[in-house]
């Protein structure tokens, strides 16, 4: 098997599960494969007059517990396999977290921050009109992931609208509020991370206050698990991003502050900062410095929050890693050896499935309103949200606990047992 391949894995991980629960071997062999499976050429006249042709995807793995849902994502690396294991990884996510949904994902293989926001525009554009028929708000539904947010999710419902002539806000989730958004959905992922951290937490009877913790990746899920992390007593001491990372052991103590040093020098395709957290100007005064994304991992901290991109924990960094937690905010960032090395060295991994689950619960939330008319504010979000998170965190705990397993396989027992529940109520 190749370790860094996120499809493989899936699969491999969902045999070893499937084996210890005695799955239904039709239920099985639907979950190996994929609904559908999408590939589509996207050419787009760039600013210069050039035609430049972008591959998009769009999974579609199953959809026993509802629609299918999963977000888009633009970035170079993007491919067929990984868009696979994504889209098997949302299924999953959504029957652990226990939305009416099933699981899919999409992307472009492209790096947007060498686009124009035209040229992005008109990519995004190109992208909802090849893949119309199959989304829309009870057969699919996109919402944002690496490199996409809720201006390129307007960007979808606009044209989709258009197709269909008719404003359908629900056929993407993650907009902005003007455009019918949800109350506290930029926040989600992060917040019900850390909601979702400090509920094991206190199952494993562990005090966190002053915990020191090392957020790899400060996007939308790493900056707002920063900032909830702080809020309740954590002490966040590295930061990063794809140009590199900070640590400051006394802490950071103001998210927004590194945020607008980020943002000071600009944006490129209207969307994505130029700056990096490198940029904050007092770090040495305060005892901080520069490291790379590798140090981060193998940082002095209690907790470490992979929040970018999968594969940063592999077979070779596992052994040298000193956190005594994880709390997986990024999909699959941690390769099968390097799960096995955890374990053994008694490191307490939070799932993906199970971590990053607050934005696709709070996704579930803004597709109801919109099709209730409904608008919740964003008290009774972050209640509903922080509800949602800890009967997870209570579902997993209880099938680790049955079936003496880590946490990891725990929350795919519980997925599999929901996933064939709907299985034999349709057969
Ligand atoms: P984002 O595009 O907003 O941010 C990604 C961050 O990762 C950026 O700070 C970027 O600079 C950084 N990064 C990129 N390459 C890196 C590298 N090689 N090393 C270190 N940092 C790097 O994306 P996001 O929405 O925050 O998503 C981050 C992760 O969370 C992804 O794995 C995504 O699938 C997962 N996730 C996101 C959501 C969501 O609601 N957005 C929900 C569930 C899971």
């Amino acid at each position: 098997m190749n370790e860094t391949n996120p499809w493989e894995r899936s699969q491999k991980q969902l045999k070893k599960t499937a084996a210890r629960l005695n799955l239904n071997p039709l239920l099985l062999a639907l979950l190996s494969e994929h609904a559908r499976d999408i590939k589509v050429s996207l050419p787009i006249k760039l600013d210069n007059g050039d035609i430049k042709i972008f591959t998009g995807y769009r999974l579609q793995h199953n959809n026993l517990r509802g629609p299918y849902k999963g977000g888009l994502r633009y970035h170079s690396e993007v491919s067929d396999d990984e868009v696979k294991a994504l889209s098997f990884w949302m299924t999953m996510k959504n029957a652990v977290i226990d939305v009416p949904f099933g699981g899919s994902k999409g992307g472009i293989t492209v790096n947007p921050k060498e686009l124009s926001e035209n040229e992005l525009e008109a990519l995004t554009r190109a992208f909802t009109q090849a893949i119309a028929d199959v989304i829309g708000p009870e057969k699919d539904i996109p919402a944002p992931d690496v490199n996409t947010n809720s201006k390129i999710m307007g960007w979808v419902v606009d044209e989709y609208s258009k197709i269909v002539g008719s404003d359908t806000k629900a056929v993407a989730t993650g907009k902005s509020i003007e455009l019918g958004g949800s109350e506290g959905r930029a926040e989600a992922t992060g917040l019900g991370g850390v909601y979702s951290l400090i509920a094991s937490l206190k199952k494993l009877s562990v005090s966190y206050q002053g915990m020191t913790v090392a957020i790899q990746g400060f996007g939308n899920v790493g900056r707002h698990a920063a900032e909830f992390l702080i809020k309740e007593g954590f002490k966040v001491v590295a930061l990063s991003d794809s140009k590199g990372g900070i640590y400051i052991p006394e802490g950071i103590v103001d998210i927004v502050e590194v945020e607008k040093f980020k943002e000071s020098k600009g944006y490129l395709a209207g969307c994505y900062c130029i700056g990096s957290v490198c940029d904050i100007s007092n770090k040495e005064k305060v005892g901080g410095r520069d490291i790379t994304n590798e140090e981060l991992i193998e940082l002095p901290v209690d907790i470490l929050v992979p929040a970018a991109l999968e594969n940063v924990i592999t077979h070779e960094n596992a052994p040298k890693i000193k956190a005594k937690y994880i709390l997986e905010m990024a999909n699959g960032p941690t390769t099968i050896e390097a799960d096995e090395i955890l374990t053994k060295n008694s490191i307490q991994v939070i799932p993906d499935i199970l971590a990053n689950s607050g934005g696709v619960a709070v996704s579930y939330f803004e597709w109801y309103q919109n099709l209730h008319n409904e608008k919740w504010d964003k008290d009774i979000v972050f209640a509903k949200l922080k509800n949602k998170m800890e009967k997870s965190v209570d579902g997993v705990f209880e099938m680790s606990k049955k079936y003496q397993t880590t946490l990891r396989e725990g929350a795919y027992l519980l997925a599999l047992t929901r996933l064939e529940k709907a299985f034999t109520e349709k057969s």
